[in-house]
């Protein structure tokens, strides 16, 4: 037997489907673990013993009751972790490298 914090997973589960339809933000770990912090911090936990019959049927209970805050949370700690990411910058470098190819081999000396 183990705790578990229901509205972890909620959060979890609803972020994938938000960026898997919206591709303005970044879903690497970093990005997406600071999201799910953020938004966690904003709604109440739903600690309970998981019991693997009642699982579902209690994540399901608390899916309906807090989904809207969970979606308006996650939202807002989208928007803040695209204004300040934390990642380390690898989504720009693959655009620089194209133009490393254009640098034209002209001689300066004969
Ligand atoms: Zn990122």
């Amino acid at each position: 037997m183990e705790y578990r914090n229901y509205m972890e997973e909620l959060v979890m589960e609803t972020l994938d489907q938000i960026l898997a339809y919206s591709k303005k933000y970044c879903n690497c770990e970093r990005c997406r673990l600071d999201t799910i912090s953020l938004a966690l911090n904003n709604l109440p936990p739903m600690y309970c013993v998981s019991d693997v019959g009642r699982a579902y049927k209690k994540l399901k209970a608390v899916e309906i009751q807090f989904k809207t805050d969970i979606v308006s949370e996650i939202a807002k700690a989208l928007k803040i972790v695209k204004k300040y990411p934390r990642h380390k910058k690898k989504t720009q470098t693959l655009k620089a490298t194209r133009q490393h190819h254009t640098s034209s081999p002209k001689r300066k000396k004969n």
